[in-house]
């Protein structure tokens, strides 16, 4: 079959994943990237960025909650959180769902993606106005290179793919910079691409920058997520000084908030190791 003009499609190696679109609802070049938004006929509102995929109304709420509740759940007391990247603010919304959270910084380089993502997914921005929440338009890597040494409980870096401006959010520089930025108990967590396409050429690499940075243990959790390249993707946890462990599991039996993927049993299933992984990661 071939792809008419009503097609949204993203090429990756080789291969494209597409949508069948109503029309487009907006585009513009910012400083950093170009921003599209799409009305798609089976997946809702579609947000590209650079001409990647970054979130759909029908399936965002996989990412998000992968990328807030296993992390935030994995530490004894996340106080004090920073979101590097995040744009669309869905992270951020699930991060608030915790009580325990004090302050939910976010830094991303591109206030243009929070705004058109308050226009078109203003669901994802719903806890934008939190008291706890501080939303900053700022470089990530420069942010946590001023932050004060020791004073961040856990790091979410909810970046694109490590081209561009989020190429420097994949090295052994800026882990080290995360690093020292955390709280002895803190935890890192970073979107880590799909295990199918990327282990040798993302995830390996990321691992050993980490490892190279002196973070101490490394979990690599997994998880569907139908519209981005392969339909399957990771979340890796780093821990500074410690090894990553399901801390608060009892709390996280009763969850005290709404989720729609996940619950404890996903946390103690997404570390599941495929054989090919295993071998690639650990042998
Ligand atoms: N879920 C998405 C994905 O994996 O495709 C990521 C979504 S979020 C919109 C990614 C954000 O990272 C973008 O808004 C982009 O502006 C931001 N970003 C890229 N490089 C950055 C940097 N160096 N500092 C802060 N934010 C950055």
């Amino acid at each position: 079959m071939t792809l008419d003009e009503n097609w949204f499609s993203e090429t990756h190696q080789d291969m494209a994943f597409s949508l069948r679109i109503r029309g487009k609802l907006h585009e513009e070049q910012t400083p950093f990237q170009k921003i599209e938004v799409y009305d798609t006929v089976s997946f809702g509102k579609l947000m590209v960025i650079d001409g990647c995929v970054m979130l759909t109304d029908r399936d965002n709420f996989i990412y998000h909650e992968m990328m807030a509740h296993p992390v935030l759940f994995a530490h004894p007391n996340p106080k004090n959180v920073l979101i590097i990247g995040g744009g669309d603010c869905g992270t951020l919304r699930e991060v608030l769902k915790h009580d325990c959270v004090q302050r939910a910084t976010q830094v991303d380089i591109d206030e243009r993606v929070t705004r058109v993502s308050e226009q078109f997914f203003p669901q994802l921005c719903e806890s934008n106005d939190d008291p706890r929440a501080d939303l900053r338009f700022d470089d990530g890597i420069a942010h946590v290179k001023n932050a004060e040494p020791g004073s961040i409980d856990v790091i979410v870096i909810d970046s694109t793919d490590p081209v561009g401006p989020a190429e420097g959010l994949f090295s052994t520089s800026f882990y080290k910079d995360c690093r020292r930025a955390l709280a002895s108990d803190g935890l890192l967590v970073q979107q880590s691409e799909s295990p199918l396409l990327h282990t040798d050429s993302i995830i390996r690499p990321m691992h050993d920058s980490l490892r190279a940075a002196d973070f101490l243990d490394m979990l690599t959790l997994h998880f569907p997520q139908a519209s981005y390249p392969s339909g399957w993707w990771t979340a890796t946890i780093a821990a500074k000084d410690a090894t990553v462990c399901f801390h608060r599991e009892e709390a996280a039996e009763e969850l005290p908030f709404h989720t729609d993927y996940y619950n404890a049993a996903i946390q103690r299933a997404a570390p599941a190791t495929p054989e090919f992984f295993r071998r690639k990661l650990f042998a």
